[in-house]
């Protein structure tokens, strides 16, 4: 079996900035790609809050940029999955999902979290064509338009705020007849007079053929009332939750009650030393790529003070 000194798993800004940082630190890094080469940045457009490009940039191209970035410096990016781990032992062994397994001194894992979607195949025609799961990246462009968002938690109640600041009018469509959100959250929604919340309506499907146009929703359905709208809307916003790729690390690497892998104070460290984590899958509040991106420098530089430390 190949044992590489730093393995790398995941290719978001996470995953890139670490494997920048420990190719320059001369750690011949190994990085796996994973399922979405480039991460969810991908699944967006334009780019315009990722500092140092003033006039936006292509998300696809910026990672791509990352990607020749860590090239330069000697990492090795590999097309594959990571299926399994198992980090009771040392060098720790991952297997990949065409079967090979690959041993390792130190991990970063940069697995990133999936945002849920709803399942509709409308969702699938027309994302990036105005279904997003992401209102910091994409809200500004439905300035002075209608736009959706979908769930009544916190990150909702987050967007739907956010985008009424851009937006004309957002509706908030929630399944339940009161909102999951926090109070505080709960009274700011109630309180934005572009917000209006459609309680008790679950989304049928997406109307628009090249972007969405609207949305075919169900209220109350199963009861007596039972009865169905259409709204019209330029943007249809996921906030049903997401969920952080960590299901594989879980038997050694302790994770939060949402699954999201704790690391220890400021750094990127584990409960299990020698594995570290970066990104949307160790982080429950920001989500954004320059702090995923900073935290992939972080792994790095534990990743190269624990080789050194333990002579590998
Ligand atoms: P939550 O799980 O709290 O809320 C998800 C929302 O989406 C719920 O309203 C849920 O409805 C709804 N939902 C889930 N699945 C579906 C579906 N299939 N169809 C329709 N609606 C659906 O997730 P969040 O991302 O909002 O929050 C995650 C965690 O992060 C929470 O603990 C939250 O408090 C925290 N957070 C805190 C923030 C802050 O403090 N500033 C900001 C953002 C998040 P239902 O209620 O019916 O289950």
């Amino acid at each position: 079996m190949e044992i590489v000194r730093c393995l790398i798993l995941g290719s978001g800004p996470a995953g890139y900035t670490a494997a920048i940082y420990a190719g320059r630190a001369g750690l011949n890094p190994v990085l796996y790609e994973g399922l979405q080469p480039g991460g969810q940045l991908t699944t967006t457009t334009e780019i315009e809050n990722f500092p140092g490009y003033p006039d936006g940039v292509d998300a696809n191209a910026m990672m791509d940029d990352m990607r020749r970035q860590a090239l330069r410096f000697g990492v090795e990016i590999r097309p594959l999955m990571a299926v399994k781990a198992e980090l009771g032992q040392r060098p720790f062994v991952i297997t990949l999902d065409d079967g090979s397994q690959v041993g390792c001194w130190a991990l970063i894992i940069a697995t990133g979290a999936s945002a849920r979607y709803l399942g509709l195949p409308d969702e699938e025609r027309l994302r990036g064509a105005g279904v997003s799961a992401c209102a910091t990246c994409d809200g500004f462009f439905y300035r002075k338009k209608t736009v959706a968002v979908v769930g009544g938690g916190d990150t909702a109640c987050e967007e739907a705020t956010y985008l009424a600041g851009l937006a004309s009018k957002v509706y908030m469509i929630v399944r339940k007849p009161f909102l999951r959100a926090s109070k505080a959250m709960q009274e700011r929604v109630m309180a934005n007079p572009k917000i209006t919340i459609l309680f008790e309506t679950n989304v049928l499907s997406l109307l628009g053929k090249e972007g969405v146009e609207g949305a075919h929703l169900v209220r109350k359905k199963g009861t007596p009332e039972e009865s169905t709208m259409d709204i019209a809307i330029d943007g249809f916003f996921l906030a049903i939750g997401h969920d952080p790729n960590s299901r594989l690390f879980k038997p050694w690497v302790e994770t939060d009650e949402s699954g999201y892998i704790v690391t220890q104070g400021i750094s990127s460290c584990t409960n299990v030393e020698g594995v570290f984590a970066a990104g949307d899958v160790a982080d429950p509040q920001y989500r954004q790529a320059i702090t995923a991106a900073a935290s992939g420098c972080k792994a790095a530089i534990d990743a190269e003070r624990y080789l050194a430390a333990n002579g590998k």
